[in-house]
């Protein structure tokens, strides 16, 4: 039987992520339509706490999707950790009579809405939001796309520096554990070589691609190096590199946080618009404890506790087996 669901609420918690404003105007939007009243929560978890709770209609969503970053706002909260937190979120959600939640975050924000959810009955649907990728049950997160698009940006200006002047540039992207965002930017700038957190590349398997680089004519030399990766950061493998291989100048770029903004890409904006959607049109069907992701190009939804607990392998296997073919 459908819930009699009247009042919904949507935050976004831990980590910003382009493609969150269009989820957000997306969530709005869908309730609106179907006659629910919609709240935006301020600086996820700790807005609930601090009572940062506000009423928005269509027009409140007006002229956001091409934003970075979320307008709501997004924070870490150490109390909503703790059961007088989350007791003083649940009264202030009460008082509005509010008995949905979308919660778009990483593993974190889902953490958080399982036990909230399970705690006092609160109706909650997640949305994958992060750049990282990271999450099993959705092929691709929101904000990875323009990450992605961000960081080769950065890239092919890379490229032209290190052309000039023959260097090996390592650079150094995001994505925790993660190593999808390097394999993209690897195959997508066509990088001569990627480490990656899941993979094992010794020392001298790099060194060797560099070397037959350079003895095949090539004037310059670009690695990524996933922040996660078990030799440690960018400086770390280029010192031991350089070490063994003087080939060419060395240089070390950190990409850092301008991954994390920027206007969100096509995908990002119509995967945040299917995801917020869904979200709302699954609460209203009655389902919780649930998050919507998109699975060979079809939104479908997992539960939160398999989407925490089951870690899979996300990397794709063909773009791996091409990294050392396409940059011979
Ligand atoms: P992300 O969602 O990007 O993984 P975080 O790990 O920082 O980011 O989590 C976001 C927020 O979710 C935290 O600041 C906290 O408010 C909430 N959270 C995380 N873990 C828990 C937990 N075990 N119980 C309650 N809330 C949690």
């Amino acid at each position: 039987m459908k819930p009699n669901i009247k009042n919904i609420a949507v935050l976004t918690s831990g980590g910003d992520a382009p493609g969150m404003n269009a989820c957000i105007r997306a969530v709005v939007r869908t309730g609106i339509y179907n006659g629910i009243n919609m709240f935006g929560v301020l600086q996820g978890y700790q807005g609930l706490i601090s009572n940062n709770i506000n009423p928005m209609d269509a027009r409140s969503v007006s002229n956001i999707i091409h934003l970075g970053g979320t307008i709501l706002k997004t924070a870490r909260c150490l109390e909503f950790k703790t059961d007088e937190g989350m007791a003083l979120a649940y009264e202030n959600m009460k008082a509005r009579d509010i008995d949905g939640l979308v919660v778009i975050g990483g593993d974190g924000t889902f953490t958080g809405a399982k036990r909230f959810g399970e705690k006092f009955g609160i109706r909650v649907m997640g949305v994958p939001g992060t750049i990282d990728n990271d999450l099993y049950g959705s092929d691709f997160t929101l904000g990875y796309d323009t990450a992605i698009n961000t960081v080769i940006e950065a890239i092919d200006k890379i490229r032209d520096t290190a052309d000039s002047h023959d260097r090996l540039f390592f650079i150094e992207v995001m994505g925790r554990d993660s190593g999808c965002i390097a394999l993209r930017s690897a195959i997508s700038s066509g990088a001569e070589a990627v480490l990656l957190p899941e993979k094992e590349t010794s020392l001298n398997e790099l060194i060797s691609m560099l070397e037959t680089g350079a003895s095949t004519k090539k004037t310059s030399s670009i690695v990524i190096v996933s922040e996660g990766h078990k030799d440690g950061g960018a400086y770390e493998v280029a010192k031991k590199v350089k070490e063994r291989f003087n080939h060419y100048d060395t240089k070390v770029t950190i990409l850092g946080h301008l991954q994390r903004g920027g206007s969100p890409s096509s995908f990002d904006r119509i995967l945040g618009s299917r995801l917020g959607f869904a979200a709302v049109n699954e609460l209203l069907k009655g389902n919780t404890m649930e998050m919507v992701g998109l699975r060979g190009n079809e939104v479908k939804t997992t539960s939160i506790e398999e989407a925490l607990t089951r870690h899979t392998f996300k990397l794709e296997s063909d773009l791996l087996e091409m990294t050392k073919v396409l940059s011979i």
